[in-house]
């Protein structure tokens, strides 16, 4: 299985992953264009795309949706019912005159296969209007992707244990955002059950759904502000010492503009 990160946080939110010939997205926040020129620097296509899964409907997810549909009309959108109605007026601006999405809806906590996946869904905390997260697996490995959570509960546990990658939230650091001059509402929005998951609730979320199968760690959707690589990074790599896993689990960065590396597990 072949997973990258696209790109992470709030600045857009796009996962590439491919696996038995068959390779998808997790959300397309950033442009259609990018998502090309990306997927081509690790040598593969938009062409080659079956399908992209959105977990929700805020822009930093669904922002090249509109363009890439239209490029690639076989492509399947996944998507519960309500997050497709939402995506709909969140980029309304940006579809055609008569441009239809091909959903394929869903309702969440299914399991269903795509070509050679098989693909769970599991609801999540977060102000969207029916946020989900993904866990994808071949047979043989399993990624998941949990991130836009304000808290970790026990069904986004139970789904993560056992994974062989996360693509797990690491959002910000509560000082940070705390003395951050955003206001007093948003502070409340990020910090609360609907917003995002700071960088100690990661790291109780990932002592808690480690097992002996996780091999790489990519920390995602850090916060541009209220967070630094260096803190999340160092968040992810001091729960992995405590629990004895410094050097047998890679940390992949992942950036807010730019692809992170492609890994192989
Ligand atoms: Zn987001
Ligand atoms: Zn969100």
């Amino acid at each position: 299985m072949q997973i990258c990160v696209l790109n992470s946080g709030s600045s857009g939110n796009c996962v590439f992953i491919s696996s038995n010939g068959t390779s998808i997205l997790i959300d397309a926040g950033i442009s259609c264009l990018q998502i090309r020129r990306r997927l081509a620097a690790i040598g593969h296509s938009q062409e080659e795309l079956a399908a992209v899964f959105i977990t929700h409907d805020h822009i930093d997810h669904c922002l090249g949706l509109p363009t890439l549909s239209n490029h690639n009309p076989g492509l399947a959108i996944y998507a519960n019912y309500e997050t497709s109605r939402a995506v709909e007026r969140t980029v309304s601006k940006s579809m055609k005159p008569g441009q239809t999405f091909p959903w394929a809806n869903f309702e969440t906590g299914d399991s269903f296969d795509v070509g050679g996946l098989s693909i769970e869904t599991f609801g999540i905390q977060h102000d969207a209007a029916d946020p989900v997260g993904y866990v994808v697996s071949d047979g043989n490995a399993k990624v998941g992707v949990a991130t836009d959570m304000g808290v970790a509960t026990e069904v986004v546990k139970r789904h993560l244990r056992g994974c062989d990658a996360l693509v797990m939230e690491v959002n910000h650091d509560l000082d940070m955002l705390m003395e951050s001059d955003r206001g007093w509402w948003l502070k409340q929005r990020i910090s609360g059950r609907n917003g995002h998951l700071s960088n100690e609730q990661a790291s109780e979320l990932l002592s808690s759904i480690c097992t002996d199968c996780l091999k790489v760690v990519f920390p995602a959707h850090v916060s541009g502000d209220c967070n630094t690589p260096e803190l999340a990074i160092g968040t992810v790599r001091d729960t992995l010492r405590s629990l004895g896993r410094e050097d047998s689990v890679r940390i992949s960065p992942t950036y807010r503009e730019a692809a992170g590396e492609l890994i192989e597990i």
